[in-house]
């Protein structure tokens, strides 16, 4: 494949390929590293050169995968094998998600750490160890959530994903939540904001505002990794889960 072929709209129809049946936009950035990968780049594929950008924000708005497995543990099976971005090849293993799979909330954060990454679960080092904490104030336990991230490989270093990571990912995420089809979802921190919603966000303003995803409200509020480093922001968490239970209760 020559790189003068590997246009946005390329890139779409591989995206669609894999399980996205909808971009409403490829930047030519994104295009370039996924083709990369699709050329067999090196081991970086490429996506090291590239920040995340205000320019090529990933949403999955618009994204609709086709649920081609009907249930959860059948769809885990699947993503347990993706080589689909370059952070499978730093990661020691696919990290899918954990709960029950009827639960009523879902916890979204960015990306598994070094703990998750050795034990295949996601939210068990410090930050899992704060949002078992938070689930309590919900009236639930960590058993009838389920938690998931944006990107199931751990990236690099424990940075962030950047934009082609999550283009290629986060459809894993989005059957899950086709799958689960829970009634609310609690995304933890601006990148779980981000890729699931696309935009800008800055999490300081939006925690605690409720959007939606597809029908289901969601509201946002700090990623715990975030509490560990300035635990004064915890109370607002607090509320955020006070705010949460509310609207579950009312059902
Ligand atoms: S991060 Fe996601 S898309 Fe990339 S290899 Fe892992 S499961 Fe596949």
């Amino acid at each position: 494949m020559r790189a003068s072929r590997v246009t946005p709209a390329f890139v779409a129809a591989y995206l669609k390929e894999i399980g996205v049946e909808f971009v409403p936009s490829v930047s030519a950035e994104v295009a370039r590293v996924i083709a990369g990968r699709l050329r067999g780049a090196g081991p970086n594929g490429g996506a090291s050169d590239v920040a995340a950008s205000p320019e090529s924000p990933v949403s999955d708005a618009g994204v609709a995968p086709p649920a081609t497995d009907s249930t959860l543990e059948a769809l885990r099976a699947e993503a347990l094998g993706c080589r689909r971005c370059p952070l499978r090849e730093g990661a020691k293993q696919v990290v899918f998600g954990v709960g029950n799979p009827r639960a009523r909330l879902m916890f979204i954060g960015e990306g598994p750490g070094a703990d998750e990454d050795e034990q295949g679960e996601p939210f068990v080092g410090a930050a899992g160890k704060r949002l078992n904490t938070w689930i309590p104030r919900l009236g639930l336990a960590r058993e009838d959530v389920y938690i998931a991230n944006i990107v199931k490989c751990r990236p690099p270093g424990n940075r962030a994903p950047v934009p082609e990571e999550g283009t290629v990912c986060v459809p894993w995420l989005i059957r899950q939540i086709g799958i689960i089809q829970p009634e609310m979802i609690c995304l933890l921190g601006a990148t779980a904001l981000r890729f699931l919603l696309g935009g800008e966000p800055k999490i300081t303003r939006e925690r605690g505002q409720w959007r939606e995803y597809k029908g289901i409200p969601v509201l946002p509020t700090y990623h715990p990794a975030y509490i560990l480093r300035d635990p004064r922001r915890e109370d607002e968490v607090f509320q955020d889960m006070e705010t949460l239970k509310g609207r579950l209760d009312a059902r």
